[in-house]
Protein backbone atom coordinates (compact mmCIF):
# COMPACT_ATOMS: atom_id res chain seq x y z
CA UNK A 1 0.00 0.00 0.00
CA UNK A 2 1.20 3.53 -0.85
CA UNK A 3 1.82 6.13 1.86
CA UNK A 4 -1.01 7.80 0.96
CA UNK A 5 -4.71 6.82 1.97
CA UNK A 6 -6.67 7.10 -0.97
CA UNK A 7 -10.52 8.39 -0.39
CA UNK A 8 -13.44 7.26 1.01
CA UNK A 9 -14.68 5.23 -2.40
CA UNK A 10 -11.19 4.40 -3.73
CA UNK A 11 -10.70 2.77 -0.16
CA UNK A 12 -13.92 1.08 -0.95
CA UNK A 13 -13.51 -0.42 -4.33
CA UNK A 14 -9.60 -1.59 -3.16
CA UNK A 15 -11.61 -3.49 -0.07
CA UNK A 16 -13.89 -4.90 -2.41
CA UNK A 17 -10.86 -5.91 -4.59
CA UNK A 18 -9.38 -7.17 -1.94
CA UNK A 19 -11.47 -9.45 -0.03
CA UNK A 20 -12.09 -11.09 -3.51
CA UNK A 21 -8.81 -11.79 -3.89
CA UNK A 22 -7.90 -12.56 -0.09
CA UNK A 23 -10.37 -14.89 -0.16
CA UNK A 24 -9.41 -16.64 -3.02
CA UNK A 25 -5.91 -17.56 -1.44
CA UNK A 26 -6.81 -18.46 1.73
CA UNK A 27 -8.99 -21.14 -0.47
CA UNK A 28 -6.34 -22.10 -2.23
CA UNK A 29 -4.19 -22.35 0.65
CA UNK A 30 -6.36 -23.98 3.15
CA UNK A 31 -8.42 -26.04 0.90
CA UNK A 32 -6.63 -26.67 -2.14
CA UNK A 33 -3.16 -27.09 -0.45
CA UNK A 34 -1.80 -25.26 -3.28
CA UNK A 35 -1.62 -21.53 -3.31
CA UNK A 36 -0.67 -19.51 -6.09
CA UNK A 37 0.86 -16.74 -4.81
CA UNK A 38 4.02 -16.65 -1.97
CA UNK A 39 2.80 -16.04 1.71
CA UNK A 40 4.58 -12.38 1.27
CA UNK A 41 2.19 -11.37 -0.96
CA UNK A 42 -0.61 -12.38 0.99
CA UNK A 43 0.99 -11.12 4.35
CA UNK A 44 1.24 -7.69 2.15
CA UNK A 45 -2.49 -7.53 0.68
CA UNK A 46 -3.91 -8.55 4.31
CA UNK A 47 -1.60 -5.55 5.81
CA UNK A 48 -3.26 -3.62 3.01
CA UNK A 49 -6.74 -4.31 3.99
CA UNK A 50 -5.89 -4.18 7.41
CA UNK A 51 -4.96 -0.31 7.02
CA UNK A 52 -7.70 0.48 4.75
CA UNK A 53 -9.84 -0.81 7.52
CA UNK A 54 -8.33 1.12 10.33
CA UNK A 55 -8.18 4.51 8.10
CA UNK A 56 -12.33 3.75 7.53
CA UNK A 57 -13.99 1.86 10.02
CA UNK A 58 -17.21 1.28 8.05
CA UNK A 59 -15.08 -0.45 5.74
CA UNK A 60 -14.75 -3.69 8.48
CA UNK A 61 -17.01 -6.20 7.99
CA UNK A 62 -17.31 -9.54 9.95
CA UNK A 63 -16.27 -11.61 6.69
CA UNK A 64 -13.41 -9.31 5.83
CA UNK A 65 -10.46 -11.84 5.19
CA UNK A 66 -9.15 -9.80 8.40
CA UNK A 67 -11.32 -11.23 10.84
CA UNK A 68 -11.61 -14.60 9.52
CA UNK A 69 -9.16 -17.38 10.88
CA UNK A 70 -8.29 -20.35 7.94
CA UNK A 71 -11.15 -21.36 5.82
CA UNK A 72 -14.37 -23.33 5.85
CA UNK A 73 -13.54 -27.26 6.85
CA UNK A 74 -13.70 -29.47 3.74
CA UNK A 75 -17.02 -31.28 3.42
CA UNK A 76 -14.97 -34.72 2.78
CA UNK A 77 -14.48 -34.92 6.20
CA UNK A 78 -16.88 -35.12 9.10
CA UNK A 79 -17.30 -31.39 11.01
CA UNK A 80 -15.94 -31.02 14.59
CA UNK A 81 -16.94 -28.61 15.92
CA UNK A 82 -14.71 -26.93 18.66
CA UNK A 83 -15.32 -26.22 22.30
CA UNK A 84 -13.13 -23.70 22.14
CA UNK A 85 -12.09 -21.62 19.34
CA UNK A 86 -8.87 -22.92 17.25
CA UNK A 87 -7.43 -18.95 16.82
CA UNK A 88 -4.44 -17.99 14.56
CA UNK A 89 -2.01 -15.49 15.97
CA UNK A 90 -1.05 -12.02 15.07
CA UNK A 91 2.21 -11.07 13.27
CA UNK A 92 5.06 -8.56 14.48
CA UNK A 93 7.04 -7.77 11.57
CA UNK A 94 10.34 -6.65 12.87
CA UNK A 95 11.90 -5.51 16.55
CA UNK A 96 9.65 -2.40 16.41
CA UNK A 97 6.25 -3.99 15.83
CA UNK A 98 7.51 -6.73 18.65
CA UNK A 99 8.16 -3.82 20.92
CA UNK A 100 4.98 -2.49 20.67
CA UNK A 101 3.30 -5.65 21.31
CA UNK A 102 4.96 -5.74 24.55
CA UNK A 103 4.16 -2.52 25.65
CA UNK A 104 0.45 -3.67 25.17
CA UNK A 105 0.97 -6.65 27.39
CA UNK A 106 2.53 -4.04 29.72
CA UNK A 107 -0.87 -1.53 29.25
CA UNK A 108 -3.14 -4.16 29.27
CA UNK A 109 -1.55 -5.96 32.69
CA UNK A 110 -1.82 -2.35 33.66
CA UNK A 111 1.73 -2.66 34.92
CA UNK A 112 5.23 -1.36 33.89
CA UNK A 113 6.58 -4.65 35.42
CA UNK A 114 8.35 -7.49 32.93
CA UNK A 115 6.15 -9.73 31.64
CA UNK A 116 7.98 -13.08 31.39
CA UNK A 117 7.10 -14.76 27.80
CA UNK A 118 7.15 -18.61 26.59
CA UNK A 119 9.32 -18.50 23.51
CA UNK A 120 8.82 -20.94 21.12
CA UNK A 121 9.61 -21.50 17.42
CA UNK A 122 6.87 -21.04 15.03
CA UNK A 123 6.51 -24.79 13.11
CA UNK A 124 5.55 -24.09 9.55
CA UNK A 125 2.79 -27.25 9.50
CA UNK A 126 -0.69 -27.36 10.28
CA UNK A 127 -2.54 -26.85 13.58
CA UNK A 128 -4.00 -30.12 14.87
CA UNK A 129 -6.76 -30.73 18.20
CA UNK A 130 -5.84 -33.85 20.08
CA UNK A 131 -8.49 -35.06 22.24
CA UNK A 132 -7.56 -37.43 24.69
CA UNK A 133 -10.31 -38.94 27.16
CA UNK A 134 -9.15 -41.12 30.13
CA UNK A 135 -5.86 -40.99 28.63
CA UNK A 136 -6.95 -42.58 25.45
CA UNK A 137 -6.26 -40.71 21.37
CA UNK A 138 -10.47 -40.05 21.00
CA UNK A 139 -10.03 -37.78 18.34
CA UNK A 140 -7.97 -35.41 16.28
CA UNK A 141 -9.11 -32.38 14.11
CA UNK A 142 -8.02 -29.44 11.99
CA UNK A 143 -8.55 -26.06 13.17
CA UNK A 144 -10.59 -25.59 10.06
CA UNK A 145 -11.96 -21.95 10.20
CA UNK A 146 -11.08 -21.83 14.00
CA UNK A 147 -14.75 -22.84 15.32
CA UNK A 148 -15.32 -26.04 13.27
CA UNK A 149 -12.61 -28.29 11.70
CA UNK A 150 -12.24 -31.50 10.17
CA UNK A 151 -11.86 -35.11 11.85
CA UNK A 152 -8.62 -36.44 11.12
CA UNK A 153 -8.48 -38.99 13.73
CA UNK A 154 -7.72 -42.00 11.38
CA UNK A 155 -4.91 -40.21 9.67
CA UNK A 156 -3.27 -38.86 12.92
CA UNK A 157 -3.17 -42.01 14.66
CA UNK A 158 -1.03 -42.86 11.93
CA UNK A 159 1.10 -40.50 13.16
CA UNK A 160 4.27 -42.20 14.57
CA UNK A 161 4.97 -39.51 17.62
CA UNK A 162 1.85 -39.12 18.50
CA UNK A 163 0.89 -41.47 21.69
CA UNK A 164 -2.11 -43.18 21.09
CA UNK A 165 -2.44 -43.08 25.11
CA UNK A 166 -0.94 -40.44 27.51
CA UNK A 167 1.55 -41.52 30.38
CA UNK A 168 1.38 -40.96 34.36
CA UNK A 169 -1.54 -38.86 35.75
CA UNK A 170 -3.62 -37.28 33.30
CA UNK A 171 -7.06 -35.09 33.36
CA UNK A 172 -10.17 -37.51 32.68
CA UNK A 173 -9.82 -35.16 29.65
CA UNK A 174 -7.86 -33.12 27.77
CA UNK A 175 -7.58 -31.81 24.61
CA UNK A 176 -3.27 -31.11 23.55
CA UNK A 177 -2.81 -28.49 20.45
CA UNK A 178 0.00 -28.00 18.53
CA UNK A 179 1.24 -28.35 14.97
CA UNK A 180 1.77 -31.70 12.13
CA UNK A 181 5.18 -30.18 10.15
CA UNK A 182 6.86 -32.41 7.97
CA UNK A 183 10.90 -32.20 8.95
CA UNK A 184 12.66 -31.30 5.67
CA UNK A 185 14.40 -34.46 5.17
CA UNK A 186 11.41 -36.11 4.68
CA UNK A 187 9.99 -33.18 2.62
CA UNK A 188 12.43 -33.61 0.43
CA UNK A 189 12.93 -37.17 -0.15
CA UNK A 190 8.77 -36.93 -0.81
CA UNK A 191 9.03 -34.57 -3.54
CA UNK A 192 12.15 -36.28 -5.44
CA UNK A 193 10.35 -39.77 -5.18
CA UNK A 194 6.73 -37.43 -7.00
CA UNK A 195 8.85 -36.08 -9.26
CA UNK A 196 10.34 -39.50 -10.42
CA UNK A 197 6.65 -40.57 -10.13
CA UNK A 198 5.44 -37.70 -12.17
CA UNK A 199 3.02 -37.20 -8.89
CA UNK A 200 2.38 -34.11 -7.28
CA UNK A 201 4.99 -31.98 -6.14
CA UNK A 202 4.11 -29.62 -3.07
CA UNK A 203 5.12 -25.78 -3.01
CA UNK A 204 6.75 -26.38 0.72
CA UNK A 205 6.83 -28.57 4.15
CA UNK A 206 3.57 -26.59 5.02
CA UNK A 207 1.58 -27.49 2.16
CA UNK A 208 2.94 -30.73 2.19
CA UNK A 209 1.76 -31.22 6.02
CA UNK A 210 -1.71 -29.86 5.63
CA UNK A 211 -2.17 -31.94 2.57
CA UNK A 212 -1.35 -35.13 4.23
CA UNK A 213 -3.41 -34.69 7.09
CA UNK A 214 -6.60 -34.15 4.74
CA UNK A 215 -5.91 -37.83 2.68
CA UNK A 216 -8.90 -39.67 2.42
CA UNK A 217 -7.36 -42.51 3.04
CA UNK A 218 -5.32 -43.04 6.04
CA UNK A 219 -2.87 -45.42 4.52
CA UNK A 220 -1.65 -42.74 2.20
CA UNK A 221 -1.12 -40.54 5.34
CA UNK A 222 0.58 -43.39 6.93
CA UNK A 223 3.60 -42.85 4.29
CA UNK A 224 4.28 -39.34 4.92
CA UNK A 225 6.81 -38.63 7.25
CA UNK A 226 4.46 -36.07 9.41
CA UNK A 227 5.68 -35.11 13.24
CA UNK A 228 3.96 -33.77 16.10
CA UNK A 229 4.71 -31.35 18.23
CA UNK A 230 2.76 -29.70 20.73
CA UNK A 231 2.05 -26.18 21.64
CA UNK A 232 -0.87 -25.80 24.02
CA UNK A 233 -3.75 -26.60 25.74
CA UNK A 234 -7.33 -26.37 24.87
CA UNK A 235 -10.41 -27.89 26.95
CA UNK A 236 -9.40 -29.81 30.29
CA UNK A 237 -11.03 -31.20 33.00
CA UNK A 238 -11.80 -29.94 35.95
CA UNK A 239 -9.51 -32.89 37.53
CA UNK A 240 -6.54 -31.26 36.24
CA UNK A 241 -4.50 -29.14 39.19
CA UNK A 242 -4.02 -25.73 36.48
CA UNK A 243 -0.68 -25.02 37.28
CA UNK A 244 -0.14 -20.67 37.39
CA UNK A 245 2.00 -20.45 34.10
CA UNK A 246 2.44 -21.79 30.33
CA UNK A 247 5.59 -23.33 31.21
CA UNK A 248 4.58 -25.68 33.54
CA UNK A 249 1.43 -26.70 31.28
CA UNK A 250 4.85 -27.96 28.71
CA UNK A 251 6.41 -29.61 31.59
CA UNK A 252 3.06 -31.87 32.10
CA UNK A 253 2.30 -32.05 28.00
CA UNK A 254 6.18 -33.51 27.89
CA UNK A 255 5.24 -35.69 30.72
CA UNK A 256 2.29 -36.99 29.24
CA UNK A 257 4.47 -38.04 26.57
CA UNK A 258 3.75 -35.92 23.46
CA UNK A 259 6.43 -33.74 22.35
CA UNK A 260 7.10 -30.04 22.89
CA UNK A 261 9.60 -28.33 21.45
CA UNK A 262 13.57 -28.48 22.17
CA UNK A 263 14.25 -24.81 21.66
CA UNK A 264 11.11 -23.80 24.10
CA UNK A 265 12.41 -20.96 26.91
CA UNK A 266 11.20 -18.86 29.31
CA UNK A 267 12.66 -15.12 28.55
CA UNK A 268 12.09 -12.78 31.69
CA UNK A 269 11.67 -9.58 29.93
CA UNK A 270 11.66 -8.03 26.41
CA UNK A 271 14.95 -7.84 26.10
CA UNK A 272 15.68 -11.44 26.34
CA UNK A 273 12.91 -12.68 24.11
CA UNK A 274 14.53 -10.52 21.53
CA UNK A 275 17.99 -12.31 22.39
CA UNK A 276 15.67 -15.77 21.62
CA UNK A 277 14.18 -14.38 18.32
CA UNK A 278 17.85 -13.57 17.00
CA UNK A 279 19.75 -17.14 18.35
CA UNK A 280 16.27 -18.73 16.93
CA UNK A 281 17.41 -16.71 13.59
CA UNK A 282 20.93 -17.74 12.99
CA UNK A 283 20.03 -21.08 13.73
CA UNK A 284 17.20 -21.12 11.64
CA UNK A 285 18.90 -22.86 8.79
CA UNK A 286 20.31 -25.92 10.70
CA UNK A 287 17.28 -27.16 12.01
CA UNK A 288 15.32 -30.27 10.93
CA UNK A 289 12.32 -28.92 10.27
CA UNK A 290 11.51 -25.58 8.36
CA UNK A 291 10.07 -22.39 10.95
CA UNK A 292 8.86 -18.87 9.78
CA UNK A 293 9.64 -17.03 13.09
CA UNK A 294 9.30 -17.28 16.96
CA UNK A 295 5.80 -17.24 18.88
CA UNK A 296 6.13 -15.79 22.31
CA UNK A 297 2.84 -15.96 24.50
CA UNK A 298 2.38 -14.40 28.45
CA UNK A 299 3.78 -17.14 30.82
CA UNK A 300 1.48 -16.25 33.47
CA UNK A 301 -1.97 -17.91 32.64
CA UNK A 302 -4.24 -15.73 34.88
CA UNK A 303 -2.81 -12.76 32.95
CA UNK A 304 -3.43 -14.80 29.38
CA UNK A 305 -7.16 -14.96 30.78
CA UNK A 306 -7.52 -11.45 31.55
CA UNK A 307 -5.87 -10.18 28.51
CA UNK A 308 -8.37 -12.59 26.03
CA UNK A 309 -8.74 -12.03 22.80
CA UNK A 310 -9.65 -10.67 19.40
CA UNK A 311 -11.58 -11.64 16.08
CA UNK A 312 -9.19 -13.48 15.63
CA UNK A 313 -6.22 -13.95 18.14
CA UNK A 314 -5.37 -14.26 21.26
CA UNK A 315 -3.66 -10.85 22.73
CA UNK A 316 -1.31 -12.34 24.64
CA UNK A 317 0.48 -13.94 22.15
CA UNK A 318 2.67 -12.87 18.88
CA UNK A 319 4.14 -14.37 15.72
CA UNK A 320 7.31 -12.57 15.39
CA UNK A 321 8.31 -13.50 11.61
CA UNK A 322 11.71 -13.59 10.30
CA UNK A 323 12.28 -11.03 7.13
CA UNK A 324 11.25 -13.29 3.58
CA UNK A 325 14.14 -14.22 2.76
CA UNK A 326 13.38 -17.75 0.98
CA UNK A 327 10.44 -17.48 -0.53
CA UNK A 328 8.77 -20.53 -2.46
CA UNK A 329 10.30 -20.69 -5.51
CA UNK A 330 7.95 -22.50 -7.53
CA UNK A 331 4.14 -22.48 -7.35
CA UNK A 332 1.79 -24.35 -9.25
CA UNK A 333 5.02 -25.93 -11.26
CA UNK A 334 5.69 -22.28 -12.34
CA UNK A 335 9.16 -20.56 -11.09
CA UNK A 336 8.28 -17.87 -8.74
CA UNK A 337 10.80 -15.51 -8.30
CA UNK A 338 10.47 -13.20 -5.14
P1 LIG B 1 -0.08 -18.33 11.08
O1 LIG B 1 0.32 -19.60 10.45
O2 LIG B 1 0.72 -17.12 10.72
O3 LIG B 1 -0.10 -18.44 12.68
C1 LIG B 1 -1.00 -19.23 13.40
C2 LIG B 1 -0.64 -20.67 13.38
O4 LIG B 1 0.71 -20.83 13.75
C3 LIG B 1 -1.38 -21.53 14.36
O5 LIG B 1 -2.64 -21.87 13.88
C4 LIG B 1 -0.47 -22.71 14.48
O6 LIG B 1 -0.84 -23.66 13.53
C5 LIG B 1 0.88 -22.18 14.06
N1 LIG B 1 1.94 -22.32 15.06
C6 LIG B 1 3.18 -22.78 14.78
N2 LIG B 1 3.94 -22.80 15.85
C7 LIG B 1 3.17 -22.36 16.88
C8 LIG B 1 3.41 -22.17 18.26
N3 LIG B 1 4.59 -22.41 18.81
N4 LIG B 1 2.39 -21.71 19.02
C9 LIG B 1 1.19 -21.43 18.47
N5 LIG B 1 0.91 -21.60 17.16
C10 LIG B 1 1.89 -22.05 16.38
O7 LIG B 1 -1.53 -18.02 10.84
P2 LIG B 1 -2.53 -18.57 9.80
O8 LIG B 1 -3.71 -17.73 10.03
O9 LIG B 1 -2.67 -20.04 9.87
O10 LIG B 1 -1.89 -18.33 8.40
C11 LIG B 1 -1.33 -17.19 8.02
C12 LIG B 1 -0.11 -17.56 7.22
O11 LIG B 1 -0.50 -18.31 6.10
C13 LIG B 1 0.60 -16.35 6.75
O12 LIG B 1 2.00 -16.55 6.84
C14 LIG B 1 0.17 -16.25 5.33
O13 LIG B 1 1.16 -15.68 4.52
C15 LIG B 1 -0.07 -17.68 4.96
N6 LIG B 1 -1.10 -17.75 3.92
C16 LIG B 1 -0.66 -17.75 2.67
C17 LIG B 1 -1.57 -17.78 1.63
C18 LIG B 1 -1.07 -17.79 0.22
O14 LIG B 1 -1.88 -17.77 -0.69
N7 LIG B 1 0.23 -17.85 -0.01
C19 LIG B 1 -2.95 -17.80 1.90
C20 LIG B 1 -3.35 -17.81 3.24
C21 LIG B 1 -2.41 -17.77 4.25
Amino acid sequence: MTDTIPDHNQAQARVAQLHEQLHRYNREYYQQDNPSVPDAEYDRLLRELQQLEQAYPDLLSDDSPSQRVGSLPLSAFTQVAHEQPMLSLDNAMNAGEFADFYARLQRLAASEQEIALVCEPKLDGAAVSLLYENGRLLRAATRGDGSTGEDITANVRTIGNVPLRLEGEVPSRVEVRGEVYMPLAGFERYNQQARDNGGKVFANPRNAAAGSLRQLDSRVTATRPLEFCAYGVGVVSDDFARPDTLFEVFQCIRRWGLKVNDELTLADNLEQAQQFYQRLGDKRHRLAYEIDGSVFKVNDLALQQKMGFVARAPRWAVAYKFPAVEQMTRLNGVDFQV
